[in-house]
């Protein structure tokens, strides 16, 4: 896992500041259920031992249920709601932008990751919150490999929305009023679930459409898709920013041409946030990259450095 987050500090994206929730609760639980569809069987089980039978698609919301806990408010209301997303900055990459003082969902992302491959915490906010959350309790018990884990899941479905790694100054579009089909809202919530809404499928007939869009789609393109480090996500949320923002001077007239402009960014970072989940529960749990084929021996090749090979059974 070293690597993974070696192409984090060097690459080149744009952090600033932004706020909230991320997709609603119909944009996570499609992203996790197509996710657990592609678990390896080691992945599988011990993502079942850690959620006690809890499903992927039930967990993938629990951090946003939290923030609005009575069980120690300050903690989700001031903590933990920085983790959800990241502020990107013009002209600055990650390693260069101010960081908010208790952390982001980066930096969470990879002090759950260290949690649960029981590996020595990074000194930061995050983990600091962390051991005053489990009260000096050891960050390695099953009990915080459950909240990492949950933690964790939701962070890679919300690093998929677009206005997740945001503009400071607009609170990753919390304050940009727009019109929608003729009701007030602003930008971040249209991105978090009205542009989702728009078609007014259910959740479970977008599982299968994007089910089958997965299905549809070569191996060479899952692999792209999947790319490994939550930078290159970054990245790829910067560039979408621009086009974005560019409709923000018709915020009384977003209707059905910003619907088929949009939608469809929106169902592909949706597959993406599916592929890239089950990527990193994969590499975390099954000893090997989803998308890697089994060798003829039966190995599966292992690129990741720090995992042990795992027998494909
Ligand atoms: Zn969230």
């Amino acid at each position: 896992m070293k690597t993974w987050w070696k192409l984090l500090v060097t690459s080149s994206l744009i952090i600033v500041s932004q706020c909230v929730l991320a997709w609603g609760a119909k944009g996570h639980h499609i992203i996790a259920e197509l996710a657990s569809e592609r678990l390896l069987p080691a992945t599988q089980s011990t993502v079942s031992i850690l959620l006690g039978g809890e499903s992927l698609t039930a967990a993938a919301t629990w951090a946003d249920e939290m923030r609005s806990s009575t069980d120690n408010p300050l903690f989700w209301a001031e903590h933990a709601a920085q983790w959800h997303f990241v502020n990107l900055a013009p002209g600055l990459d990650y390693a260069n932008s101010p960081k908010h003082p208790r952390g982001d969902a980066i930096v969470a992302l990879e002090t759950f990751t260290a949690i649960l491959l029981d590996q020595p915490l990074p000194s930061g906010p995050v983990t600091a919150a962390l051991l005053d959350y489990f009260a000096g309790a050891d960050l390695h018990s099953a009990d915080a490999k459950r909240f990492a884990l949950k933690f964790a899941l939701h962070i890679l479905g919300d690093l998929q929305q677009p206005l997740h790694a945001g503009y400071a100054d607009d609170r990753g579009g919390n304050a940009v009023s727009v019109v929608w089909r003729g009701e007030a809202t602003n930008l971040h919530t249209l991105w978090d679930s009205k542009l989702l809404d728009y078609s007014s499928l259910d959740e479970a007939t977008h599982v299968r459409r994007l089910r089958s869009r997965i299905e549809r789609t070569p191996t060479s393109d899952i692999s792209v898709m999947q790319r490994s480090d939550p930078a290159a996500w970054l990245d790829e949320s910067a560039e979408m920013l621009e086009r974005i923002h560019s409709h923000d001077n018709e915020a009384g007239n977003l209707g059905d041409a910003y619907a088929a402009q949009f939608v469809p960014t929106v169902e592909s970072q949706l597959v993406k946030g599916a592929l890239r989940t089950a990527w990193f529960l994969n590499n975390l749990f099954g000893g090997w990259p989803v998308a890697t084929a089994p060798a003829a021996d039966g190995q599966i090749r292992q690129t990741l450095g720090d995992q042990p090979a795992a027998k494909a059974d």
